[in-house]
């Protein structure tokens, strides 16, 4: 018999098909290696030599003359730098005027430096540069709410291989981000607690489902996982927004995601995935029932209609299996 399992995060239900799971082992994907890509690109515009390219860098760290982690505007941003933010309406139809951010995070001077092949050192740089990018981009009043996510490969919706990722300022807040909020909001109404503390304490003693865990971060697949190999990487401590990070958590977050996404690239041979840092409204400085969390989301089965027509997920997989499959992994 399936089982029909709900998120005590998102109240969100998901399928897990039993009867039909694959193993881990199912889902190793069988595109060429990371080994084929070369260090650098001359038509590549995030590659050393082709600075001028893109916009000047708005954060950079260096070693000596050289940049090694780079931030610069999107050269074609989703939303504008420039101007108001000024809510219109037009008859039964209301809209927003475009402003916002939009940058790119270079991740490393060289073309195919993966996160899974990266040091610990050259992570954190990543982990420096999106919590300078976070607090900064939050200080523009006109700015309610920032994502940043990276595309890695080509299901993912990356069209440039060189490591990057991505940084949005929102002039509004996501009516799913706000669906989120008020899940998280009753939950604590109810029980007095942050659901997402509940979660990262039960799963700390439950331990099936952990995949890495280190003194300030919990990373596991989550028991309504809505696909394959889903997994989210939770602060311990509670913290409401991502700037709250301190110095030893940040270099305990880059070794969790060097190690999640090392065992990921090792178990399933360098999966797309898509990774999310799920923040609070940048309002919500003080939240007690909502804390930051990143959500990383292998790209390993293909959603369709089902999935549109009731937002509900099939998983294929049992999370417990896939977290195991995980810790068996060695580094
Ligand atoms: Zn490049
Ligand atoms: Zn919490």
């Amino acid at each position: 018999m399936p089982e029909i399992r709900q998120s005590m995060a998102t109240k969100e239900w998901v399928i897990i098909a039993t009867e039909r799971a694959k193993r881990p082992k199912d889902f190793i994907s069988k595109k060429n290696s990371e080994a084929s890509i070369p260090e650098s690109d001359a038509k590549c515009p995030f590659c050393p030599g082709n600075e001028k390219l893109a916009p000047p860098a708005t954060f950079e760290i260096m070693d000596g003359e050289n940049w090694i982690t780079r931030v610069v505007p999107n050269k074609f941003p989703a939303l504008s730098p420039e101007g108001e933010r000024k809510r219109k309406y037009d008859g039964i139809h209301r809209y927003m005027t475009g402003v916002g951010n939009h940058e790119v995070i270079i991740e490393s001077r060289l073309h195919n430096r993966f996160i899974s092949v990266m040091k610990k050192d050259e992570v954190l740089n990543i982990v420096k540069a999106y919590k300078n990018r976070y607090t900064e981009l939050a200080k523009d009043e006109r700015i309610e709410h920032i994502i940043i996510f990276k595309n890695h490969g080509a299901a993912a919706g990356t069209s440039l291989i060189h490591p990057h990722s991505q940084v949005v300022a929102l002039p509004l807040v996501p009516q799913a981000i706000r669906s989120r909020l008020n899940t998280a909001m009753r939950y604590l109404d109810d029980n007095g607690t942050c659901v997402f503390c509940d979660m990262s304490v039960m799963e700390q003693k439950e331990k099936e489902r952990i995949v890495y865990e280190n003194d300030d971060f919990i990373a596991f697949c989550p028991y309504a996982s809505l696909g394959p190999f889903h997994i989210w990487i939770l602060p311990k401590r509670h913290m409401a927004q991502f700037s709250e990070i301190n110095e030893p958590e940040m270099t305990s977050l880059a070794d969790s995601l060097k190690i999640v996404l090392t065992k990921l690239s090792i178990g399933l041979n360098n999966p797309d995935y898509n990774l999310v840092v799920k923040c609070n409204p940048t309002d919500y400085i003080k939240s007690d029932f909502f804390h930051w969390y990143i959500a990383i989301v292998p790209r390993l089965t293909k959603t369709a209609g089902f999935e549109l027509g009731t937002g509900m997920f099939i998983n294929v997989s049992l999370p417990e299996e896939n977290a195991e499959f995980l810790r068996s992994i060695n580094i």
